[in-house]
């Protein structure tokens, strides 16, 4: 009897065993079927070079990639083709943040239950400007970078340019150690992290407008150069007696050093986490990277150079978009999105709101300080009426390399809510390089 009751045991563990491979097997099966389907080995899709299904489309109905006779076609203008690369992604799925990577089982008309569909799959429209694109990467003049624009009220991303870039049409042989290539599979704007420089005082700004109740009443003073917990904090020449509203305006990297020593490592965390700087957002499925920052107490020297945007501090573009976004929008912002429609999976436009990255009172303080640089440093250029609101940045990178560019703001202005960054790697001065870039997106944004 004992035996019998051992083997029954035995069948009754190997068929729950059974029951459970099959379940997970169901499960994973209707999640990630799409994409086991649509896998690049999968040659029944990519026959002739392509995946042989429906076409990715700009705003405007035009036609980014579609396949004919069997072939996948990219734009006619090249300028398009390596503007919208990231976005729409090759042939050969090497961009991984690619639409075409991303939603191939949806272009391919996918189903759990009929598989991969003859007739054709679904058009998806993005959300881009192909043509504004093309003027920013124009703009970009063979720097490398980055450039997103957005509408902070319905998160539709308008321009999201990468360099390096290459065209889809005629992919060119890339050797791995080709600098003129670095990183070109990446799309900067989503998935690079990077040292912020100046554009992170905004972030400093915000945490002492919160909680130094005296701020606006202090007279600081910058010599040049000043020591902080042993390190030695300098600015390109002495500044003298300065508001704070001076201190943002002339960038002073020695009154920022001392605010965010005084302002202590907790709380230059706590202001840093609530921007949402260092969590990833999910822009239509795809997931930015993570920005990190070492706020460290025993540190004072580190701390201070951390509030100034140097040290270990690591910035996401398209985060970091969307936190002027939310200076911009009273403290909440639309979550950006790249896809206007494409067989439902279509989000209702600024349905997906970020939570409250900075206090409605600390953003308007912020904006105002934000205009003050436009209006009394940076200019207006062609964005005159239209409330360009801005910070520059120019970011130490080590050694001898010239520091990369930012230029990151917004556009206060009820017909045109855009926020906007702009990335010039080694581009040396934020305002004059990456801002004449933000100036040229935005001028070609809004029509002018
Ligand atoms: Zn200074």
């Amino acid at each position: 009897m004992k035996k019998i009751e051992k083997r029954a045991l035995l069948c009754l563990l190997l068929s729950g065993a059974l029951v459970l491979g099959l379940c997970i097997f169901s499960v994973r099966f209707f999640l990630q079927g799409s994409q086991w389907a649509s896998f690049s080995a999968n040659q029944h899709l990519y026959a002739g070079g392509g995946l042989s299904r429906g076409a990715v489309l700009d705003r405007n109905g035009v036609v980014l990639a579609e396949t004919k006779d069997g072939k996948r076609q990219y734009n006619e203008s090249k300028s398009v083709r390596m503007a919208t690369l990231h976005a729409v992604g090759d042939s050969q799925g090497r961009i991984g943040t690619g639409i075409q990577t991303r939603l191939a089982g949806k272009l391919s008309g996918y189903n759990p239950i009929t598989g991969v569909s003859v007739t054709g799959g679904t058009d998806i429209t993005l959300t881009l400007d192909s043509q504004l694109c093309a003027t920013a990467y124009e703009a970009l003049n063979g720097a490398k970078g980055t450039v997103g624009v957005y509408n902070y009220k319905t998160g539709e991303v308008l321009c999201m340019v990468s360099t390096p870039t290459y065209d889809p049409q005629n992919p060119p042989e890339i050797s791995e150690d080709d600098p003129a290539y670095e990183g070109v599979y990446l799309n900067r704007f989503l998935s690079a992290s990077v040292v912020p420089g100046s554009i992170f005082k905004t972030v400093t700004t915000a945490a002492a407008i919160e909680n130094m109740d005296d701020l606006m009443d202090r007279t600081f003073h910058c010599d040049g150069e000043t020591v902080i917990g042993g390190a030695k904090i300098t600015c390109p020449k002495a500044h003298g007696d300065l508001t704070i509203g001076q201190a943002f305006t002339v960038s002073c990297n020695c009154v920022y050093g001392q605010l965010a020593s005084e302002l202590g490592a907790d709380t230059m965390e706590e202001v840093t986490e609530k921007a949402g700087l260092m969590d990833s957002i999910s822009v239509s499925g795809i997931d930015t990277a993570k920005g990190s920052f070492d706020f460290d107490e025993r540190d004072k020297g580190s701390l201070a150079w951390a509030g100034i945007g140097q040290d270990e501090d690591l910035l996401n573009p398209c985060t970091m978009m969307t936190f002027m976004g939310a200076v911009a929008n009273g403290g909440k912002a639309a979550l950006p999105q790249l896809v206007l429609d494409g067989g439902g999976l279509l989000d209702a436009l600024g349905s997906k709101q970020t939570g409250e990255l900075i206090e409605k009172d600390t953003a308007e303080t912020l904006s105002s300080m934000m205009r003050d640089n436009v209006l009394n440093n940076y200019g207006e250029g062609k964005l005159e009426g239209l409330g360009l609101c801005a910070k520059s940045g120019t970011a130490q990178v080590g050694g001898d390399k010239t520091p990369n560019a930012w230029f990151t703001g917004f556009l206060q202005s009820e017909e045109q809510p855009l926020a906007f960054i702009v990335l010039v790697e080694n581009g040396g001065s934020g305002s004059q390089v990456a801002g004449n870039i933000a100036k040229q997106a935005l001028a070609a944004a809004v029509g002018r």
